[in-house]
């Protein structure tokens, strides 16, 4: 069986492939971990992986929009296997390493504006975390204690530690934690295909959903919101892109209430975009990013949240401190990948890449609108999703019984039995997710296609 993310899909492979008793999937349905085997992935080259049975699949989602650079990069294993011989673990507390000095620097290099302070992590959740405790204490010591709220969208995903899980917008996958931090408000997202009744024109749509922000802080008093968190293009809920115009408004808006922005980056990053920040590829300027996944694509864990300059700066006051810190945060093996990490995504220019492939990508997905069920093809760079509807001219989705059948009972399985592992979403409106390795090409966008097309098409006929 495979856990496919998301869906978190359980499949039969066969029973020399069992899961153990003992390891805890993540984001899995038990029952069926505990009756079946999951495919079992042992090795990674380029933009595909192999489970255990010699079987080769195309990663179709780079892991978990993670491998940037693609599988089996030996310059990766070099540079984290070098940095464990020399000095293989050290804290950043009140002491510092080569990489992680060097990797900081590097960083305030590619980010926008004067986003200079980089407060590693060892993950997403806690880069999110550390923002909001960021904003939080930034408001405290500049006279405004009472700012302390967050606000994020319907449907964001964020991470799952209570506080970043307080920050997500997903209903499924907060139930079962609640109460959770009681002080987030959330605005709508901007799903054009669904909310295209507001406006004929995805500007005037744009316009109105940043101003659903302004809204949210006016109702919550603005004397009392410290920080909105936004994805560049909104993963959760449907691979949501902004309307042109949305982010300049959100940050005009964030500047009229004394509210800080927080660019989500965690996905958005390290050239998903054809970009190294998704503020960069929608030219509006956050006052902190944060990021993980694509940082090291993967061959390490790390995270880092990075803050404006001006954010930092009251926590230099004598005997003053951010008083914060995670044991693993800025390990210099993870460093050290990341720095070679970033040499791969400048040597090979990746960034370029993306963005000249981006259209033959998109284009390749397109010729999908003429099966019945694609509704909607929606992203940007090597990050994009397809709505399947149940009618293309009234847009009706499906109900959850459908969905559980159309996705995890045949979609889900069918495209990795055909050799295209990637997420087929079934928490908001059912959507399939593709952010394959920034290295791939043509000849990858065209075996997606044609697996998509096989199984789309015979998952109607089944319908
Ligand atoms: N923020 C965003 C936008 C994410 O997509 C994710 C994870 O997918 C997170 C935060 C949480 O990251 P992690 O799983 O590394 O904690």
């Amino acid at each position: 069986m495979i856990l496919q993310a998301a869906t978190v899909t359980i499949q039969d492979f066969g029973a020399d492939n069992a899961v153990s008793d003992h390891l805890w999937m993540h984001f899995t349905r038990h029952a069926s971990q505990d009756t079946s085997t999951a495919a079992v992935m042992v090795r990674g080259d380029g933009p595909y992986i192999y489970d255990a049975a010699g079987r080769r699949y195309l990663d179709g989602l780079s892991g978990l929009f993670v491998v940037q650079v693609g599988h089996g990069r030996q310059e990766l294993a070099q540079a984290a296997a070098k940095q464990a011989s020399e000095l293989a673990y050290f804290p950043i507390w009140s002491y510092a390493h080569q990489p992680a000095i060097e990797l900081a620097e590097r960083l305030a290099d590619l980010t926008p504006g004067d986003l200079n302070r980089i407060f590693f992590t060892t993950g997403g959740s806690e880069a999110v975390e550390t923002a909001w405790k960021l904003a939080r204490a930034y408001f405290r010591r500049t006279g405004r204690p009472l700012k302390h709220k967050a606000i994020s969208r319907s449907m964001s995903y964020h991470g799952t530690s209570m506080g970043a899980l307080s920050i997500t917008g997903m209903p499924t996958v907060r139930n079962d934690f609640e109460p959770l931090v009681p002080t987030v408000v959330r605005v709508p997202n901007t799903n054009y295909y669904r909310r295209a009744d507001r406006a004929a024109d995805p500007f005037v749509f744009g316009q109105w959903a940043a101003d659903q922000i302004a809204e949210a802080i006016e109702q919550e008093g603005p004397d009392t919101v410290a920080a909105v968190f936004i994805e560049p293009i909104q993963n959760a809920g449907g691979c949501i892109p902004p309307p042109p115009g949305y982010l300049r408004r959100v940050r005009e808006i964030c500047d009229h209430y004394d509210v800080l922005l927080v660019s989500d980056e965690v996905i958005c990053g390290f050239g998903r975009l054809g970009s190294y920040f998704g503020a960069q590829r929608y030219d509006f300027q956050p006052d902190i990013i944060t990021c993980a996944k694509g940082l090291t694509s993967g061959y390490a864990q790390l995270g880092a949240m990075i803050a404006h300059e001006r954010l930092a700066e009251p926590f230099r006051a004598e005997r003053d401190w951010f008083a914060h810190g995670i044991t693993y945060g800025g390990h210099p093996v993870a460093a050290a990948v990341a720095l070679a990490n970033l040499d791969i995504i400048e040597g090979e220019q990746l960034n370029n890449y993306v963005r000249t492939n981006t259209n033959v990508f998109r284009s390749y997905l397109e010729r999908l609108y003429d099966l019945p069920l694609v509704g909607d093809i929606r992203g940007d760079g090597y990050f994009f999703g397809i709505e399947l509807v149940k009618d293309k001219a009234t847009r009706e989705t499906f109900s959850t019984e459908e969905k559980e059948a159309l996705l995890r009972g045949y979609v889900s399985k069918a495209l990795f039995e055909a050799g295209l592992y990637c997420r087929a979403d079934d928490r908001g409106d059912p959507i399939i997710q593709l952010a394959p390795p920034l290295i791939c090409g043509e000849t990858h966008f065209a075996e997606m296609e044609s697996i998509l097309r096989t199984v789309l098409s015979e998952a109607w006929k089944r319908l």
